[in-house]
């Protein structure tokens, strides 16, 4: 079925790299936010924002979590600097198999940022709110985009991340037990 276009406010957050120094508050509210309850805790290995050293240009860089991904990357670039090596990896968005940054820790589960999908909505998301040296800004615009059924939603991405860890057998065996 060819798939319908429709317009749709798209969410964007801009990255000012100069501005950032690395205080991680950011970090801090996105996993309290997402935490449940709400702010219950707040642990940054769950975070949808991770800041990432990059040692080359010595900047602090703010990496939104992107989509899952079952695909590794093989082309792996791998760089030296002050004596310890680096891979290009560090610098992706993405949640994939070969690594644990954009999952919780507990499940194994992957995380996407959604940019704080709330209700009632959110003024700002979450992180742009209480970063005060103004290095994440805020932007939305309309876009026309096509509306594709097919496309995974964020429950089936994380199950797939699941089936990809653990296994689908292992995955049944689990989800036939806790449902007794
Ligand atoms: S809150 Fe802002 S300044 Fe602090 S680490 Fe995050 S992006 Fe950087
Ligand atoms: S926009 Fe919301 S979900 Fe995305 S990283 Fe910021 S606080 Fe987390």
């Amino acid at each position: 079925m060819a798939a319908e276009k429709r317009k749709s406010i798209k969410k964007h957050i801009k990255v000012d790299v100069d501005k950032c120094n690395g205080c991680r508050a950011c970090e801090v509210i996105c996993s309290a936010f997402h935490s449940t309850p709400k702010y219950s805790g707040s642990n940054p290995a769950r975070s949808r924002i991770r800041l990432v050293y990059d040692p080359v240009k010595d900047i602090y860089l703010p990496v939104y979590a992107g989509q899952y991904t079952p695909s590794e990357c093989t082309s792996k670039v791998r760089y030296t600097s002050d004596g310890k090596e680096y891979d290009d990896c560090a610098f992706c968005r993405a949640s994939c198999p070969s690594r644990d940054l954009f999952k919780e820790p507990d499940s194994g589960l992957s995380v996407t940022c959604d940019m704080c999908e709330s209700d009632p909505p959110l003024k700002e998301p979450m992180c742009v709110q209480w970063c005060l040296n103004d290095a994440l800004i805020y932007e939305e615009r309309e876009e026309e985009v096509e509306t594709d059924e097919s496309k995974p939603d964020e429950m089936e991405t994380a199950v797939e991340s699941l089936v990809d860890r653990y296994g689908m057998d292992k995955l049944i065996e689990t989800i036939a037990r806790m449902a007794k």
